[in-house]
């Protein structure tokens, strides 16, 4: 299965934070700038998925052939549930494939005790930092990273057509991974 690249337009900013934490390759308007036409020429050029919250752009796209999906409202699981059966975004994390929220590029795992930024408490309670070499930003896992994957088991329901059955499979608190707390950095 090729994975699919993107280019997300300005009114879906944290989709594109959650895409690039699930590993996709996803360009947003900080790189290409919040033009129309530059959106749609990225797509155009690197075979990137456009996505979109803005109509006209959508139909533009549309009209001169560019990959394109029109995402409404703001609900970021129901985005992802829908980009997950239509283009198979993958509904998991894979700390492996994640990419920095902030700029796209893939993130190298380091041990703590190699890392110097960082919090004390964090560095004791995380064997592992992410480093992006690009920005130079670290992250975790922390608080919002259980949050993270209750919203991703939701989005699979969706995905799945089954809805409102939330309390069936709780996602569990603890365990080997002593998973504390959310992606942040
Ligand atoms: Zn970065």
């Amino acid at each position: 299965m090729g994975e699919a690249a993107f280019v997300v337009d300005a009114m879906l900013g944290k989709l594109v934070k959650w895409l690039r934490i699930l590993g996709c390759d996803v360009l947003s308007v900080s790189e290409v700038g919040n033009i129309d036409e530059n959106l749609l020429e990225v797509a155009r050029s690197e075979d990137r998925i456009l996505i979109t919250g803005d109509q006209s752009l959508f139909q533009m796209a549309w009209k001169r052939r560019i990959r394109v999906r029109y995402i409404t409202g703001t609900n970021v699981t129901d985005a992802l549930a829908l980009l997950s059966k239509a283009e198979s975004v993958p509904l998991r994390i894979d700390l492996s494939k994640t990419r920095c929220p902030d700029c796209n590029a893939k993130l190298i795992e380091l041990p703590s005790d190699k890392v110097s930024g960082v919090p004390k408490d964090v560095l004791r309670k995380h064997l592992w930092i992410y480093l992006c070499e690009n920005c130079n930003k670290t992250y975790w896992l922390g608080s919002h990273y259980l949050k993270m994957l209750r919203t991703l088991i939701e989005a699979k329901r969706k995905r799945d057509g089954k809805v409102n059955h939330l309390n069936s499979g709780k996602p569990e608190k603890s365990g080997p991974m002593k998973i504390s707390d959310g992606f942040d950095s």
